[in-house]
């Protein structure tokens, strides 16, 4: 197999990557002088993975867990402690300005805040040209007409070229910051929660928007979000961060159908069950997430981890696992079954059977203390297991 190959199916991606990030570190140092050392904040630790072509894959976690760091260090907007990133191969992290320059068009951001990431004195038509401009590409009057496509490509009216950002609602702005970023026909974008400063209603219409634009542009998206709600319909696959690594990777479906580490566990229990006179069981993640200066020993969830062992304290775990589903737990496939009523497909199908046999047979076992191997009575009338 060809190394880039190999390494993208080790990190649970495809044959396919076009970009790869391999032991992705960021470290920040904090205060120091002269009789004091600096602090070192491990904001991302060793963070390997592939996204491959067409795809949209999330990154997820709390706030502080870097995720929104990786998204940075992808477009070299700060740089990596160690680590590589590559683009179809070439590596960016040796790329000098120029060669930089050329890549950014290929790849584009679109930011969380979409106030503060438009320049306030710039009309619409300058933002969304911008890009065109720096590139060079066409007369003004091509990068005119092609600014007032990409409006209209995004929900606006050609009108809106020549007003100013405080002019629009938040939803609207965001639609600005994704022109902008269509603008250089990028074969890759980054979303850095990008819907997470928008309204709920909103948010539908950012993200439908969003796919949209996927399919007609042939994109590649990786979408940063702390929500896992916002992107369940629309990932293909999710990694999952805590305290600067990777805990958890899965395709979308198989990750809320039975996550596997109990961070995402915990994460996917504050969303609520779609099944109606059903609440599900929350797990509540007790303290706060520690801090990246001094993060603990073995296992960084083991602080706060409801199946953490002596071995969690002591040896860290390993990114393991098989067909596209890795996880970074010592006890994985030894941990009780999770309740399996959070991918509910289409109503009435087997699959949905089927999980909802299991979250009924999970409830029981619960309320009757009953170990999860041990038989039990499975009669229980429908609508028994209502908590
Ligand atoms: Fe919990 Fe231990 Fe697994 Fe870490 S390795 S997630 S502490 S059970």
């Amino acid at each position: 197999m060809h190394p880039r190959s190999a390494r993208a199916a080790r990190h649970g991606g495809g044959v396919s990557a076009i970009l790869e990030a391999e032991g992705l570190k960021k470290h920040f140092r904090s205060g120091g002088g002269l009789f004091e050392k600096p602090t070192v904040i491990r904001a991302v630790d060793g963070v390997s993975f592939a996204v491959e072509k067409g795809e949209t894959l999330a990154i997820v976690g709390e706030s502080g867990c870097g995720k929104s760091t990786v998204g940075r260090m992808l477009m070299r907007l700060i740089e990596p402690t160690a680590g590589s990133v590559s683009f179809e191969g070439q590596d960016l992290v040796g790329l000098d300005a120029a060669g930089l320059r050329r890549l950014r068009g290929e790849m584009q951001m679109v930011f969380q805040d979409p106030f503060s990431s438009l320049n306030p004195r710039m009309t619409v038509a300058d933002i969304v040209g911008e890009p065109l401009w720096l590139h060079g590409e066409g007369s003004t009057k091509a990068r005119r007409e092609k600014t007032l496509d990409l409006l209209q490509t995004v929900g606006l009216r050609p009108d809106h070229a020549d007003r100013y950002p405080h002019e629009f609602s938040g939803g609207q702005r965001q639609r600005i910051g994704i022109a902008r970023a269509l603008a250089s026909s990028p074969r890759l974008v980054i979303g850095d929660e990008p819907v997470s400063a928008l309204d709920v209603s909103i948010q539908a219409q950012v993200i439908n928007l969003l796919e949209d634009l996927k399919e007609r542009f042939a994109l590649t998206l990786i979408i940063i979000a702390h929500d896992l709600a916002v992107i369940r319909h629309m990932s293909d696959r999710v990694i999952v961060m805590y305290l600067g690594k990777i805990v958890e990777v899965a395709p979308t479906a198989s990750l809320y159908a039975e996550p596997l580490h109990p961070y995402t566990r915990a994460l996917l229990s504050a969303i609520p069950l779609p099944i109606p006179g059903v609440r599900a069981e929350r797990r509540l993640l007790e303290g706060d997430i520690p801090s990246p200066a001094n993060p603990p020993s073995g296992c960084r969830f083991h602080t706060r981890c409801p199946f953490a062992q002596e071995r969690c304290r002591v040896e860290e775990p390993l990114l393991r696992g098989s067909e596209g589903r890795l996880a970074a737990c010592h006890f994985y496939e030894t941990l009780p079954p999770e309740t399996a009523g959070r991918a509910l497909g289409p109503a009435d199908s087997p699959a949905k059977a089927r999980r909802l046999a299991l979250y009924k047979d999970h409830r029981r076992r619960q309320e009757i203390g009953a170990r999860p191997d041990a038989p039990i009575e499975t009669t229980t009338p429908r609508g028994e297991l209502t908590p």
